[in-house]
């Protein structure tokens, strides 16, 4: 296939595999690794993309399937595709609908071209498959769009897994087929098969069969307990192909970033660090914080002392405390500012590490803080804005 990506690779940790690489996509170069906010409906919740900009942002993704119910993809071919109708001229990756059909949808009817649903908030009817992906995905006009694919939620039996991702297989090469802009969009394919190694092996094989610009491990952190997601991408990334970029979906807590990284990973999306701050809650070296204990609401420092975001350079820990108390929306623009100026510096750190020859002591400091911090599971999996 055409690419309209070049990938690069600067320096790979003889330890761990982790690599640093240049991507270069048509609106723009990529230092991977990279951490992709995520603007699910256009925009990055509560931020402007001027804010977006100053956080360090290199690329954002935005969803398909919400594009295209609200205002339509056609709307935004019409306003001159994703970077025109958003005001953002950087990269975009669009994901392909495909999660939010089977996450987000009620009265789901499957078949072998695609998915029946109705929509999650005007219950009216719509019809995706691969093709309708494709489609959709070429109007919006993104630099990396994502192969329409099953993403079964865990637990999954063994055998509806194997469905999934024959079905993934299949809708595969229909999307391969379907795609109309092979010289300014990259289509990157998804492995399936849940936490089935030998559905993994033989998904990467499937998969990295068809020669596409990327791939991208799907189907991780849906429902399955923590230790089995670090295993699945620990046996999967080395899977697929060293000189292509490899994109892990739906993961960013700090230590699901070094931990991606330390795999091999080079790009992964989450919108935990918006959906945190719209809670309150904040990342920093001690580890997470919430701006509702009444600790903060005298603590003038700023949330992390080594952070150069805006809102760590300007405010207290006492103000955003108060701000997240009173309800103000500034409050949710501050937290999702320093959340994702946060994540974006942990693989930016991670990047330096590697290039430096120190990526091994670099992942042990974060793995020493994160046995030391007690995680909630339920927060690290991805779900709708
Ligand atoms: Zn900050």
């Amino acid at each position: 296939m055409d690419s309209a990506l070049s990938f690069e690779i600067e320096a790979v940790c003889p330890w761990s595999g982790a690599r640093a690489a240049i991507l270069r996509t048509p609106h723009g170069v990529i230092e991977t690794p990279v951490f992709m906010p995520v603007g699910t409906n256009g925009t990055l919740k509560a931020l402007t993309f001027d804010q977006v900009e100053r956080t360090g942002a290199e690329i954002v993704l935005a969803n398909s399937y919400h594009l295209y119910l609200r205002p339509g993809s056609d709307l935004v071919a019409r306003a001159g595709g994703i970077h025109s109708f958003i005001g953002w001229p950087k990269p975009v990756l669009t994901d392909s609908g495909g999660f939010q059909v089977f996450s987000l949808t009620a009265l789901r009817k499957i078949t072998e071209e695609g998915v029946f649903f109705k929509d999650h908030r005007t219950g009216r009817g719509h019809f995706i498959g691969p093709k309708e992906s494709m489609k959709i995905q070429n109007e919006i006009g993104a630099d990396i769009i994502m192969a329409f694919d099953d993403c079964v939620k865990n637990p999954a039996t063994y055998d509806q897994a194997k469905a999934a991702m024959d079905r993934t297989h299949r809708w595969l090469e229909t999307c391969v087929e379907n795609h109309k802009n092979t010289s300014v969009q990259s289509l990157f394919g998804i492995v399936q098969g849940s936490i089935y190694k030998d559905l993994r092996t033989t998904s990467a094989q499937t998969v990295t069969a068809i020669d596409l610009p990327g791939y991208a491990v799907g189907g991780v952190a849906v429902g399955e307990a923590r230790p089995a997601v670090e295993e699945v991408v620990m046996y999967t990334t080395p899977l697929l192909p060293a000189h292509k970029p490899r994109y892990l979906m739906g993961i960013g807590t700090p230590w699901d970033i070094a931990y991606a990284i330390r795999c091999g990973i080079d790009m992964f999306d989450c919108v935990s660090p918006t959906r945190l701050a719209r809670h309150g809650s904040v990342f920093s070296s001690e580890g997470r914080l919430s701006l509702r204990l009444s600790k903060c609401i005298n603590d003038f420092s700023p949330i992390d002392p080594d952070c150069d975001c805006y809102t760590c350079k300007n405010h207290s820990r006492a103000y955003l405390a108060h701000l997240v108390r009173s309800k103000e929306t500034a409050g949710g623009t501050l937290l999702s500012i320093h959340n994702v100026t946060y994540l974006l510096r942990q693989a930016k750190l991670a990047r330096q590490a590697i290039i430096a020859g120190k990526f091994k002591e670099y992942f042990e400091t974060i793995e020493r803080a994160h046995n030391a911090e007690e995680t909630t599971a339920s927060e690290l999996i991805d779900l709708p804005g």
